[in-house]
């Protein structure tokens, strides 16, 4: 194998046969005019249209050009996270296969970095061609977020971003089971720094983030990054016991004293049964997603399962042992 190019770029890819083409033109077109060497890392994640084909065409021609071919959809997440694992550049910039991220922006980014940011995200000024109701949801979303976590995750940022070597390798050690790394991402810290951009519309084909996919997405960003939704279990605790403090003295008083007949009979008790309950099990809920993750990361099954690799080394990816010594010598990607 040659050496480590200086730019890895890395693009998920999910049922895209219609952005391959134009994503391998736009992505060599901008980093030829750096001139310097680089590397595209797409990572087939479980693609069930002919999207594997097209890519496997291309790297035979361009050896630049590099599959890691999961053995079903891992999802967009594992994905980015196992280009970053076969990532071997100076700097990794992550960018959405369907286009929505200009490739041109790399530039500016690869300006940054020569000026020493280690993290340069990419910041939607606007977003074109998408629902109301997902421009509403990822407003509130990435509000909420920046209010309930306790690192600072940059409000409008996806996953297009430039990172440098340093911190691919801190993202490498990482090996939770539920990620969200662009909380991972601020979570590392380095030095960090944002270019904007307009967040064009989909070049081909539909959105792969169903509302089912963005509220599991959206779960995994708090649960991951925040325990505020454990601790407001406590002031509902206050407010239901004060009330207890207060109102049974008082219904007391009226009943056995001034002889009032109120409140009584099964209606009331029914209701505040089910009002009860449901925050009861409301917050059960909330334990429950914790829960889980705890289990996923309990069951240390691997990240992801790679089918087959082009232009890569067999073995590739094996995640920095920095932290964990234990699994350094295992071939799965943990
Ligand atoms: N993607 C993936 N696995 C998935 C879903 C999405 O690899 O399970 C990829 C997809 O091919 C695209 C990127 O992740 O390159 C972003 O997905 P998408 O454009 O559908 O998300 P949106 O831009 O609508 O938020
Ligand atoms: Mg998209």
């Amino acid at each position: 194998m040659s050496e480590n190019p200086r730019y890895s770029i890395i693009a998920p890819i999910y049922n895209e046969e219609g952005n391959i083409q134009k994503l391998y033109d736009r992505i060599s077109a901008v980093m030829d005019s750096t001139g310097e060497s680089w590397e595209l890392i797409t990572v087939n994640d479980g693609s069930r249209d002919r999207s594997l084909e097209l890519l496997a065409e291309i790297a035979d021609k361009d050896s630049r050009i590099k599959i890691v071919n999961f053995a079903r959809n891992f999802g967009h997440q594992l994905a980015v996270t196992a280009g970053i694992d076969h990532a071997s550049g100076d700097a990794v910039v992550v960018i959405d296969a369907d286009l929505q991220d200009p490739p041109e922006l790399i530039l500016e980014m690869i300006e940054r970095w020569k000026a020493g940011y280690e993290v340069v995200y990419a910041v939607r000024q606007e977003r074109k061609g998408e629902s109301w109701f997902k421009l509403l949801t990822a407003k509130l979303f990435y509000r909420m977020i920046y209010r309930i976590t306790d690192v600072d995750i940059p409000m409008d940022t996806g996953d297009f971003r430039l990172i440098d070597r340093n911190v691919a390798d801190v993202l490498r050690a990482m090996r939770e089971h539920n990620r969200f790394i662009r909380g991972m991402t601020s979570w590392a810290g380095f030095k960090q720094t944002g270019v904007s951009y307009v967040r064009e519309a989909r070049e081909w084909g539909e959105t792969k983030y169903p509302l089912k996919k963005m509220v599991r997405f959206a779960m995994d960003a708090v649960t991951g990054f925040s325990y505020f939704p454990l601790q407001i279990m406590v002031y509902f605790s206050f407010i239901l016991g004060l009330l207890a403090v207060i109102a049974i003295p008082v219904i007391a008083i009226l009943r056995l004293i001034l002889g009032y007949e109120f409140l009584g009979g099964q209606v009331t008790t029914i209701m505040l049964l089910l009002i009860v309950s449901a925050f009861q099990l409301f917050f059960l809920f909330i334990m429950g997603q914790y829960i889980a993750r705890i289990y996923d990361e309990a069951r240390r099954r691997p990240l992801y399962i790679v089918a087959s690799r082009y232009n890569l080394a067999q073995g590739a990816g094996k995640p920095a042992a920095v932290e964990s010594p234990s699994e350094a010598g295992m071939e799965v990607r943990g």
